[in-house]
């Protein structure tokens, strides 16, 4: 028989196992949570004669991935051997991070393999699956990796153009709005070009983003596709070159023209933006 001390430890103690069990209970649940994919209408994607095929792991994103892939396209050319891409979905951040408010990334892009975080919205879904396209079609047809301002710049170049694509099929008008405060931190052209990491808080990694786009889009308004494409393959194969010597040495850029570029990312600069069609 229990005394009543006993007796009172041992209704705690239930009270704690069934508090844990509880817990564990959600805790399973969070795991295994819906969003995170799965046989849920599975698609292959062929583009480009069928030298680009997507296997998309979730029927939520092909709608997405086929404008994303189509749009990619329109400026990259498809690898010279035909290419399989998996895109699929990663779970939700678990419910501590969700609390916490820790960041993972929206989307990241590893060999022949696009995860992205679950994304209701069409048209982010669309920007995230472009920039990493981008990423991905790069690395298929260039010995290495472009310097970071170049393969971000034109991943985010992409990024946008998808997301304008999904907003006209939405019809949705898309007005570009630049990160906040990111003009406290906007980068020289100097510094831009010769940067090798993100780093930095959300506002310089935002303005980062934001003006190795503004620097993409000048290029290749400068340049045309073609010759942005050959720019493109010059820096991102090895012996890599200073950023302007080929600009100054094929397509005769000069100091007027490097201040133009300068001027193109700098913060009163007015803001792109994509009207609603
Ligand atoms: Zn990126």
């Amino acid at each position: 028989m229990l005394d009543g001390m006993n007796a009172k430890h041992s209704i705690l103690a239930a009270r704690a196992v069934r508090w844990m069990a509880g817990l564990l209970l959600w805790l399973a649940a969070e795991g295994g949570s819906a969003g995170t994919g799965g046989p849920d209408g599975a698609a292959v994607l062929e583009f480009a004669d069928g030298r680009v095929r997507c296997v998309v792991e979730s029927g939520q994103l092909a709608g997405a991935a086929e404008l994303a892939m189509k749009t990619a396209l329109r400026t990259l050319p498809p690898p010279e051997a035909p290419s399989t891409l998996a895109v699929r979905l990663l779970p939700p951040p678990p419910f501590y991070k969700r609390w916490f408010g820790a960041g993972s990334p929206h989307g990241m892009q590893r060999e022949d393999e696009i995860a992205l975080q679950p994304e209701a919205d069409g048209v982010k879904l669309a920007f995230r699956l472009g920039h990493e396209m981008s990423h991905w079609l790069v690395a298929k047809s260039n010995p290495r990796r472009p310097p970071l301002w170049l393969d971000e710049g034109l991943a985010q170049r992409i990024g946008a153009q998808a997301a304008a694509a999904a907003g006209r099929t939405e019809k949705r008008g898309l007005a570009r709005t630049p990160p906040d405060g990111w003009e406290a931190c906007a980068l020289t052209l100097d510094e831009l070009t010769g940067l090798g990491d993100y780093g930095g808080s959300p506002a310089a990694s935002g303005a980062f983003y934001w003006q190795a786009e503004r620097l993409v889009d000048a290029l290749c308004e400068r340049l045309g596709r073609d010759d942005f494409l050959a720019y493109l393959s010059i820096l991102s194969t090895p012996p890599v070159p200073g950023w302007q010597a080929p600009l100054r040495g094929r397509w005769w850029f000069n100091d007027s023209d490097f201040e133009a570029l300068a001027r193109a990312i700098a913060p009163s600069t007015p803001n792109p933006t994509v009207p609603p069609k």
